[in-house]
């Protein structure tokens, strides 16, 4: 047996400021998965013109999805924090890639139509193919395991399929790349007002961000929608009440999600506490987080640093494969 670590690779896209979501079903595990892994985490810079074609703020985006990583406890030393445009080799995968991707298939995914129902005037050619560009990244690390929410679940699976595609066709170069989650279920972070997830653009009043200050954490929290309350014993919680409990799952200790689990199961609830003790936990959550970013933030040099020792360890791992993928395709002559 090789006690070589096995490999994982994820990203986030430097579309505006982290949130819960990105937290919990993401970087959460990232920073468990850095002890145990050898781990490839990259600002997904290049996912993000498909839709964000002005790069006006980009690199201060950039900058703010580093040091959040590294706020929540990314340690840069341990794994590879990179940008992904600094690693040239994923876009020479992306291409071969391409060839493998039908049409028809990438027209099918649910990410590619909600994109362009909510982009009609942009829907251009690296919206279609953002799975494969996203299998790339994967791969390009012969990555096994993908830290990602359950948004992804779909996502995972083309890439399983344009591996596989490559290995058929080409020869043993890729294992098949799977969703990781340390809970067995992927996770989803509901929105505040209960009508999708929490997203970094969508809603933003529906979603807690790791930058919110305090007192915009406890507005948030305070609208959330509630009712009158149970009137029968034991009742079936309606979801924007199940919402509310989830939430608490996340950042609440157990007596006191069982507390007012008791108290609706008795209909002696009242929803104002538990949204005031909801707005307290998730205060003491975030804000340290917050003033870590900001501190982070204001030394722009350690993050150059960061990313120039991430690219080099980024790029070793991607021109061994590529050796490998360019051999097996035939283009060895
Ligand atoms: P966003 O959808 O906010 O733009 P990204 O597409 O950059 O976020 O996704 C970054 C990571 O965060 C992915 O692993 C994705 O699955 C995860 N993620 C995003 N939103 C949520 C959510 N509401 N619940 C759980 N995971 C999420």
């Amino acid at each position: 047996m090789s006690n070589q670590k096995e490999i994982v690779m994820s990203g986030i896209r430097p579309t505006g400021f982290l949130h819960l979501g990105n937290y919990f079903g993401a970087i959460r595990n990232y920073v468990r998965m850095q002890e145990d892994f050898e781990c490839y985490f990259m600002v997904a810079d290049l996912h993000s013109l498909t839709t964000h074609p002005d790069t006006k703020e980009l690199k201060e985006n950039v900058h703010r999805v580093l040091a959040e990583n590294i706020a929540c406890g990314l340690d840069p030393d341990k794994v590879a924090l990179y940008c992904q445009s600094h690693v040239y080799e994923t876009s020479e995968l992306y291409l071969y890639l391409n060839m493998l991707a039908y049409k028809g298939e990438l027209e099918k995914t649910v990410t590619f139509k909600d994109k362009a129902r909510q982009h009609p005037d942009n829907i251009n050619a690296g919206l279609l193919t953002y799975p494969v560009l996203q299998t790339a990244d994967i791969i390009l690390h012969r990555a096994k395991y993908v830290p990602v929410g359950k948004d992804q679940e779909q996502h995972l699976e083309m890439a399983r399929n344009f591996a596989n595609r490559f290995n058929h066709r080409y020869g043993e170069v890729f294992p098949e790349p799977i969703a990781f989650n340390y809970n067995q279920e992927l996770v989803k972070v509901p929105s505040l007002d209960g009508t999708g997830k929490m997203s970094k653009s969508e809603n933003q009043m529906a979603t807690l961000y790791l930058a919110d200050e305090d007192d915009m954490i406890r507005k948030k929290v305070m609208k959330t929608k509630t009712d009158g309350g149970p009137t029968a014993p034991n009742s079936p919680k309606p979801d924007y009440i199940e919402n509310i409990f989830g939430l608490m799952k996340l950042v609440s200790n157990e007596e006191v999600i069982n507390k007012f689990d008791n108290d609706y199961n008795n209909c002696s609830i009242r929803y104002g506490d538990m949204k005031k003790q909801l707005a307290g936990d998730m205060v003491n959550f975030i804000a340290p987080i917050r003033s870590k970013v900001n501190a982070i933030l204001a030394d722009e040099h350690y993050l150059k640093d960061v990313m120039r020792k991430g690219a080099e360890k980024a790029r070793a791992s991607a021109r061994a494969t590529m050796l490998l993928v360019r051999e097996a395709i035939g283009l060895n002559y």
